[in-house]
């Protein structure tokens, strides 16, 4: 199964891909988390990164590409995928599109987590005070909201168009929101 989770920052994309990951039995690949573990061993990718990261912009296409290669070159993403924070534009789409072109795989689909702006803000708050991530302030965070109407929205539509867009109700508990997610990609199969 090759999936693409998409949403708002705090909709719950990362919580729910660490559990589809035991379900459908493949990787969960997070580029915020891959992105976090440069910044943190301190590496030149890192430290281009983390200033940009902390602001709440989007880190440059070339770098996403050549991480996302890098990750796809292993041989556990030839059974599948989750992948979680990616694409956040159109460019990245097209480049995802084009990537699995290159290695023969075939998209399943992308899952939009829809969850009312007011309920993000107050869960990424609470995320603040638990976690301490430092994109988590009240700026950085008004900051990410607005770059993902620029400019993850519009991927959205692009799924859309292809085809190959699941909408689920991101509200609720973990467990309705996953129920949702399965039978989504369910539905997706017996009708693809
Ligand atoms: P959230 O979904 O809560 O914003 P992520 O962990 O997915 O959290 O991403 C954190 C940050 O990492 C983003 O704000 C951005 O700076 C960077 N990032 C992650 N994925 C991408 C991507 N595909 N393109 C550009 N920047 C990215």
């Amino acid at each position: 199964m090759r999936l693409v989770l998409l949403g708002a920052p705090g909709s719950g994309k990362g919580t729910q891909a660490a559990r589809l990951k035991e379900h459908l039995q493949v990787p969960h690949i997070s580029t915020g988390d891959l992105l976090r573990a440069e910044v943190a061993a301190g590496s030149p990718l890192g430290l281009k990164a983390k200033e940009v990261m902390a602001r709440g912009d989007l880190v440059s296409d070339e770098i996403l590409l050549g991480m996302l290669k890098d990750r796809f070159s292993r041989d556990d993403t030839r059974a599948g995928f989750i992948l979680d924070g990616y694409p956040r534009n159109l460019a990245q789409a097209a480049a995802l599109d084009a990537l699995l072109t290159e290695l023969g795989q075939k998209f399943d689909a992308a899952v939009q987590l829809v969850v009312d702006y007011e309920k993000i803000i107050a869960r990424l708050a609470g995320r603040a005070q638990a976690e301490g991530r430092t994109d988590d302030t009240p700026e950085a965070v008004r900051h990410r909201l607005a770059v993902y109407e620029e400019k993850t929205a519009p991927v959205v539509d692009f799924y859309r168009q292809q085809g190959e867009l699941a909408v689920v109700n991101g509200e609720g508990t973990l467990d309705e929101v996953f129920a949702r997610i399965v039978e989504a990609i369910q539905r997706g199969h017996e009708v693809g």
